[in-house]
């Protein structure tokens, strides 16, 4: 198992544990040795099973599950305002504290893994490096960069999130000076944006399918995957032909392309958060423009309708919240689990796998993340109820673990 010298392993004992695949718990210790599962099993911490100076933590009456992975955050987008213009002139130092703040009430909250599909100037870089150290609190960070789009009023709303590209050889660029800087992945704008400027259309089409390509080139030339930005219906028909990895939001999806998404794997990530808790926020909406306010009022069930329909196909769906929209605050990022179950028709067992396994495969690390198996991180939440029973539960977490440290024990 590990060789006498080793250092003290650390034990969580006497918890139900979630086998993600079979949707079931059962009693198990976990061992944890330099961050990973190294044992698990029923008494397997047991005396016989371990060193005299291992740590041991108790967790008898806890409910564990892997750790969630959220795949659409913002963690440089303040949630406060309604008006993201208004956001606009931030310096980067202030922007630089905020995002850790962010960072660390999204761990705290359960979400040990984020994927950032828009950053800010690139100082969420430099959050991940000092998470990463041991300096700050935070979840792992998968790292888009900058997004590329076309040129378009909207970059004026977000300029230091917008990275604008006109023509295949441009994107190309683009893309490769997001993965200079460091980027895990390449976003892209497939179509228009709901919280943009008002001359922008949601519904136009924005990258061709020539500049899609270009990008997705690059990303996978790379190791890397790519994530497009699509409501129109085109839009997305063109980010699938391009072969892009994942649609984010997917608004005006048809049977048809939710079945060409099914086929070839193409994950699907909702974001109904950004609706949902914007909804819920009344000085968001209060401080909303009007016409960002009628588009998402206008937009909110047909989205909602499309992602049902997308599950029923059998489209493989990546949970993901847009957290930094208005009112879509860090740290409720488990919320969208519960929509996703109570509203898009997902069982609290298919809600649970977009934010593990499901997305696990899309960030590439099925090996590494997503499941609480012998040999991967040990990234772990404890709840005090089944949430197969109320899907809620995710929502307050009682224990949190990254890699075996405990960053959260309200018990
Ligand atoms: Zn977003």
């Amino acid at each position: 198992m590990s060789p006498a010298y080793a250092a003290a392993m650390r034990w969580l004992m006497g918890g139900q544990v979630y086998d993600v695949d079979a949707g079931t718990f059962w009693a198990a210790d976990i061992g944890i040795d330099h961050g990973r599962i190294a044992v698990l099993g029923a008494g397997a911490g047991s005396n016989a099973g371990r060193a005299l100076d291992d740590e041991m933590i108790d967790a008898s009456g806890l409910w564990l599950l892997p750790g969630l992975i959220d795949c659409h955050v913002h963690l440089t987008l303040p949630t406060d305002a309604g008006d993201p213009a208004a956001a606009a002139n931030r310096s980067d130092a202030a922007i630089t504290l905020y995002a850790a703040g962010a960072a660390a009430r999204t761990l705290q909250a359960g979400i040990t893994t984020v994927r950032d599909v828009g950053g800010w100037n690139y100082v969420e870089m430099a959050v991940r490096e000092a998470v990463n150290a041991g300096s700050i609190p935070g979840p792992r960070m998968f790292l888009a960069g900058r997004l590329l789009s076309i040129t378009t009023s909207t970059a004026e709303y977000y300029p230091g999130m917008y990275e604008v590209a006109d023509g295949a050889d441009a994107v190309r660029a683009a893309a490769r000076r997001q993965l200079a800087k460091g980027a895990d992945l390449i976003k892209v704008m497939a179509t228009g944006a709901m919280l943009s400027s008002e001359t922008e259309d949601s519904r136009a089409i924005q990258f061709t399918l020539e500049e899609l390509r270009a990008a997705v080139e690059i990303a996978h030339d790379n190791h890397k995957h790519v994530a497009a930005h699509c409501h129109a219906l085109r839009g997305i028909e063109n980010a699938v032909e391009a072969g892009v990895d994942s649609i984010e939001h997917c608004t005006f999806a048809d049977d048809a392309v939710l079945r060409r998404m099914a086929a070839a794997g193409v994950a699907l990530v909702p974001t109904l958060c950004a609706g949902e808790l914007l909804f819920r926020d009344d000085a968001a909406v209060a401080s909303m423009p009007p016409h960002l306010l009628a588009r998402m009022q206008e937009f909110n069930d047909v989205h909602l309708a499309v992602i049902r329909r997308a599950h029923e196909l059998g489209v493989p769906i990546a949970m993901g919240t847009d957290a930094g929209t208005p009112g879509n605050h860090h740290g409720l990022n488990a919320e969208e689990c519960v929509v996703l179950s109570q509203q898009a028709g997902l069982s609290p067992q298919e809600s649970i796998r977009t934010a593990t396994v499901n997305a696990a495969r899309l960030l590439r690390q099925a090996d590494h993340l997503g499941a609480l198996d012998v040999g991967k991180h040990a990234d772990v939440i404890g709840l005090r109820a089944n949430p197969l029973d109320d899907i809620t539960e995710l929502t307050r977490v009682a224990l949190v673990a990254k890699a075996g440290d405990v960053v959260r024990d309200d018990r």
